[in-house]
């Protein structure tokens, strides 16, 4: 009997944009958004503007710099131990990185809600979950992907990383899916004493509980912090933040916006073998709402290495389908890169690549 079709599928901001979150592009213009309004969250703009303010001579109501351009100044200084400007000490600028990230999950966290075409599509792909001919490479950090498979109460999520739940528990699902998070995920936190990894299948656990939030980095802003109330209220008790197997504080694990991204734990590194290992196998390649940017060379050399690895002549191992909605940018970015064999493109939406989707 010939060997059934392996899928892989590569979700990218596109997908998650289904389910009403914003693109990347637009996240920087809900950073002060009037709804952040409590004592905490106010603290946290006021940070972020005194950093845009002193670092790009931003100006309330003027053009926030892109994220990719905060976080690549930030990282490239930071990260090699420099000042940015007189006032950016590296201290001060790992602080703003973490409030960044703070408030750039609580921006994702906004807007969500459930999307019938993701649904349909899942409902699509679910013999293929449970032939486990299919695995998921995702390139955004949000959980739209685990929340909508939540409609399937007997498939349960293989993260193919050596993660443990927050809470503890079995997981008891008949089948599970693969998901290979290469920019890590919102629902996991990493201890960077201990290395462990964890993840709540359920909530976006770094901003349940502030990881990598702390008050010494809001006092580098505002001095006053320490006698604010609200602080009181900001930090739950270290049996609720801490690392479950050292206690030592657990932060988020994400490959930031920067163009310079670090993928240098352990844990990101077991991420792109698996990614890699889903593609590799793989001879069809689902693509949905990523553009192939510039500024993931290192998963486009992925792509490329995996694509390749088989291939003899002109002869294309890998049967393409990218889904994208009307974004000629990113097909020529796909045309570029992967030349014209058996690559197809389906120009109007998930919701109506449905009926092309074969699953042989
Ligand atoms: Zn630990």
């Amino acid at each position: 009997m010939a060997r059934k079709t392996k899928f892989a599928v590569v979700l990218g901001a596109g997908f998650s944009k289904c389910a009403d979150l914003p693109l990347a592009g637009e996240v920087s213009n809900f950073i002060f958004s009037e709804e952040f309004d409590s004592s905490l969250d106010k603290t946290i703009t006021a940070a972020i503007g005194e950093f845009l303010k002193g670092a790009f001579y931003w100006e309330r109501g003027g053009l926030i710099p892109s994220l990719e351009d905060i976080f690549t100044m930030i990282d490239l200084s930071a990260n090699s131990g420099h000042n940015l400007g007189r006032k950016f000490t590296p201290k001060l600028l790992r602080a703003i990185r973490r409030i960044l990230v703070y408030r750039i999950f609580q921006i994702l966290d906004r807007n969500y809600r459930q999307s019938s075409a993701i649904h349909t599509f899942l409902e699509h792909c679910l013999p293929l979950l449970q032939e486990e001919r299919i695995g998921f490479v995702v390139l955004n950090w949000d959980i739209v992907l685990e929340r909508h498979l939540e409609i399937f109460p007997d498939v349960g999520i293989d993260y193919c990383i050596d993660a443990l739940a927050w809470s503890g528990g079995k997981d008891n699902s008949s089948f599970k899916a693969k998901i290979a998070k290469v920019h890590g995920s919102s629902n996991w936190v990493y201890c960077d004493n201990c290395h462990s990894i964890f993840y709540d299948r359920y909530r976006k656990l770094s901003l349940e509980i502030k990881a990598g939030l702390n008050k010494a980095d809001l006092r580098l802003f505002d001095e006053a912090t320490t006698k604010k109330s609200y602080l009181k209220n900001m930090e739950r008790s270290s049996t609720e933040r801490d690392c479950r197997n050292c206690s030592c504080a657990v932060g988020p694990h994400i490959a930031t916006f920067s163009f310079k991204k670090s993928f240098r734990t352990h844990a990101f590194a077991n991420s792109w073998l698996a990614a890699e290992k889903i593609l590799a196998d793989a001879s069809k390649w689902v693509f949905v709402g990523y553009s192939l940017p510039a500024a993931d060379y290192e998963f486009k050399h992925l792509l490329k290495t995996c694509h390749l690895r088989f291939a003899k002549g002109k002869t294309p191992t890998k049967q393409i389908e990218v889904v994208l909605h009307d974004d000629e940018v990113a097909e020529r970015n796909y045309r570029g890169f992967f030349g014209n064999y058996d690559v197809s493109f389906f120009q109007s939406g998930l919701e109506n690549y449905r009926s092309h989707f074969q699953l042989t």
